[in-house]
């Protein structure tokens, strides 16, 4: 089946475009084997080498199987005030995340559970600011 196999070569494309991390130093390789065989695992057999690379490998595929989404209210469980929650989205944001069902920015209509330091102006994401 032609498209079927399009997909497949595409998937692998893109598994092999992306930088797979190590899982020993968390540095992106662009060769993870000769990277393990020359630094992080070169006291290794070759077996627990091909095992780390398979590790390794998974590892990013689940990565970026996982939902890119994160959902505003998930946020405001896991950190109570306004501040920090508005600084978590500014960061996954930044980190390319999608944020759902974030609150309005508008100043006229600031949710009341927001702390006195927090104003709108810190929500809105800078541009290239830093
Ligand atoms: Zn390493």
């Amino acid at each position: 089946m032609p498209l079927k196999r399009s997909v497949t070569v595409q998937k692998r494309a893109i598994m092999d475009s992306i930088k797979i991390h190590c899982l020993q130093c968390y540095e992106p390789q662009e060769d993870i084997a000769l990277h393990l065989a020359t630094v992080c695992l070169r006291d290794s057999t070759d077996a627990e080498r091909a095992a780390e690379v398979q590790r390794a490998e998974a590892s990013a595929r689940d990565w970026i199987r996982n939902p890119r989404v994160w959902d505003f209210r998930d946020v405001c469980m896991l950190l109570p005030d306004r501040g920090s929650q508005m600084a978590m989205v500014k960061e996954l944001i930044r980190l390319s995340f999608l944020v759902s069902n974030q609150p309005h920015m508008d100043p006229g209509r600031e949710a009341p559970s927001s702390s006195p330091t927090s104003s709108s102006a810190d929500i809105i994401p800078s541009h290239g600011k830093k």
